[in-house]
């Protein structure tokens, strides 16, 4: 048994080792991914289900590692927000978002707007405001084609700023989501201060919704009060079409999930909703 438990704890080194060179490997390549153009954006298609048009899509970053393969946002944004260099990369995937967005307006994708993750860390710049400017300016891109992510977290802490920052933004035209809603703060105070003007629905409700009378309940009451106060509902991580028609059945303006398909490269997305607004 001895024996076994030394052998148990070399293997937990071993392992964490690996970890924390992975890490290394992973904050290393970072510093040079853009410079190298290793990232690519995917564009996942959100739904309007009353009209069944593709009204736009969501941004979401890919990291193409020479070694590593495609390595996943969850392991790589929360690196970059530590080491500032989500303010660089942030700036890249905002001109990239617009510049593709513009060019979908003349290629039979009329109207389709683009949806982009925001981190707090870029928020707290204070010319965060010009980089959108300048993305939207150098793109030609139609302001309110483009929606601004954030998460509840980021409207609770530090509140005053951020609603200077927030409104310098939203008076360039620009739309304001608030994403994984639900998951965050029980203050729901923000709503009044800043001009959001969608609500995106978190997956965990949003999953099970067809057998969960739990999540049926917050779905409900989410999309009420959207309504109530004269925003959008989408509901995010639709897989199913019991969700689908659940999430119709509730008034759910617009929904994005795989139901209707993963992110896609821009031009499987470009693809995408020509069939889907020919069929
Ligand atoms: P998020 O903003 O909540 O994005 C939605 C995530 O759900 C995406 O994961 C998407 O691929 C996934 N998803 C979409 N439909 C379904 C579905 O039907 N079922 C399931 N199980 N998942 C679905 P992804 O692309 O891995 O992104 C993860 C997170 O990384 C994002 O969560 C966002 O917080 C962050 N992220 C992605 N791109 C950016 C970016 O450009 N900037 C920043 N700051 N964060 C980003
Ligand atoms: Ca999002
Ligand atoms: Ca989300
Ligand atoms: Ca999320």
């Amino acid at each position: 048994a001895k024996a076994e438990g030394r052998a148990g704890w070399r293997f937990f080194d071993e392992r964490m080792n690996r970890d924390v060179a992975a890490l290394l490997r992973l904050r290393a390549g970072l510093r040079r991914a853009l410079d190298r153009g290793e990232f690519e954006l995917h564009y996942q298609p959100q739904l309007d289900l009353a009209s069944g048009r593709v009204i736009g899509a969501e941004a979401l970053l890919r990291w193409n590692h020479p070694d590593l393969g495609r390595v996943t946002p969850d392991r790589f944004i929360p690196l970059a927000e530590e080491t500032g260099q989500i303010v660089p990369i942030g700036a890249w995937v905002l001109e990239q978002a617009c510049r593709r967005a513009a060019a979908w307006q003349g290629e039979g994708l009329d109207g389709v707007g683009v949806a982009v993750n925001l981190s707090a860390v870029q928020l707290q710049r204070d010319d965060f405001d010009h980089t959108v400017a300048a993305a939207l300016a150098r793109s030609g891109l139609a302001p309110d084609r483009l929606e601004l992510e954030l998460t509840e977290s980021v409207l609770i802490k530090d509140a005053e700023p951020r609603l200077a920052a927030l409104s310098r933004l939203k008076a360039l035209g620009v739309r304001l989501a608030i994403d994984d809603f639900g998951t965050g703060y029980s203050s729901l105070s923000y709503l009044k201060r800043f001009a959001v003007d969608r609500l995106k629905i978190d997956r965990s409700f949003v999953a099970d919704l067809a057998d969960a009378p739990d999540d049926d309940a917050i779905v409900r009451a989410v999309i009420q009060m959207a309504h109530s106060l004269g925003l959008r509902a989408i509901a995010e991580g639709v897989e199913t079409t019991a969700v689908r028609e659940r999430l119709r059945a509730l008034g759910c303006d617009e929904i994005q999930g795989y139901l209707l398909a993963r992110p896609l490269p821009a031009d499987a997305f470009a693809a995408f909703v020509r069939d889907h607004h020919a069929a």
